[in-house]
């Protein structure tokens, strides 16, 4: 394959991805419906930003926040239903089992680390820590303004995260499981090693009934935009929104078969961290995976991590110890 050059590196190379937004296709159908995909991403969130901004505090509190996403994550698996982006990626049983599992294990596991930790100790660190009065002229802020900003800082902290997990192979060893994804879907964002999530999530879920309303305005933002990352919806994206967000294009592409499309689109909800830096490729990709769509069953997502990282080390350790005594071992061999 010949690949499309972005920057200064080539696209598409090892497998298919569409490069370009021109090149992705539309919705197909009539007016209603073309209307329906192609304001349903702005409608939700200015919805999201207009519900945890007015609701009463009664009402602005962790359940609600609970019950929510639930209600969120049905109205999109019936989106993935009525509207497909791709037909190989429509939830087989198998699939949406599979996907079941990670989400009650990131439910089970967030709950566990919660429950060691303790609520009440999280809590009054995160007070102690800080000086909330330091923080007045931030607090002073229009609502708005904070929630976008957190939300962006937020991002910002895990687009390098994401980015050294693809640079740095202790790392990407906890994040490959995730990778051998070979479709999306709403809840694909659950599938992956445990120890990944604690390092994405750091579990802040804990936090909700404590902290202030641009917090929870900012994970409304998160959520309303980065639910789309893992979904298999066909979407008309405005221009705007696909300037500043991140989509499904964007994130089919970094979970390319493609080894250099892999190393893009970072951001989990703000893509103009990734045209700022360098590592955004506007595209979208259907064939997804490693080693050309070879399905990664749980045991061995449980354990990759810890069995590479084994091996890996084994062999570090032959190579510096055989380093050593290979040269005068080379010396016993017979001259020629
Ligand atoms: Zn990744």
């Amino acid at each position: 394959m010949a690949g499309v050059q972005v920057g200064k590196r080539i696209i598409g190379a090892d497998a298919p991805v569409i490069v370009g937004w021109e090149n992705i296709p539309k919705v197909e159908g009539g007016p209603i419906k073309q209307f329906v995909f192609t304001w349903f991403q702005p409608v939700m969130l200015f919805a999201a930003i207009a519900f945890w901004y007015y609701a009463p505090n009664w009402l602005a509190v962790a359940s609600t926040a609970i019950a929510i996403r639930l209600g969120w994550t049905v109205l999109l698996l019936a989106l993935e239903w009525v509207n497909p982006r791709h037909k190989s990626w429509q939830l087989t049983w198998k699939e949406g089992v599979t996907d079941a599992f990670y989400v009650g294990l990131g439910m089970t596991f967030i709950g566990m680390v919660d429950a060691y930790i303790g609520d009440g100790v999280i809590l009054g660190a995160v007070r102690d820590a800080f000086d909330w009065e330091k923080f007045d002229w931030f607090t002073g802020l229009p609502l708005l303004v904070q929630a976008v900003l957190i939300s962006m800082i937020f991002d910002f902290g895990q687009y390098w995260m994401h980015r050294a997990m693809h640079n740095w192979h202790p790392l990407w060893l906890t994040h490959a499981p995730h990778h051998y994804i070979t479709q999306l879907n709403v809840q694909k964002g659950a599938v992956g090693n445990p120890v990944e999530l604690f390092l994405i999530g750091l579990g802040i879920g804990g936090l909700f009934d404590f902290l202030p309303r641009a917090f929870l305005l900012a994970g409304a933002i998160g959520m309303t935009v980065g639910a789309y990352q893992h979904i298999n919806v066909r979407f008309n994206v405005p221009r705007w929104w696909r300037f500043i967000f991140n989509t499904t294009e964007h994130h089919s592409v970094h979970h390319s078969q493609d080894y250099e499309a892999t190393r893009s689109n970072y951001s989990g909800t703000w893509i103009i961290w990734d045209r700022i830096f360098g590592t955004c490729v506007d595209g979208e990709a259907e064939v997804l995976g490693m080693e050309g769509g070879r399905r990664m069953h749980i045991g061995e997502t449980m354990v990759f991590p810890f069995r590479e990282g084994w091996r890996d080390g084994k062999a570090w350790l032959a190579k510096k110890l055989g380093g050593a005594s290979n040269p005068p071992a080379a010396g016993l061999e017979p001259a020629e």
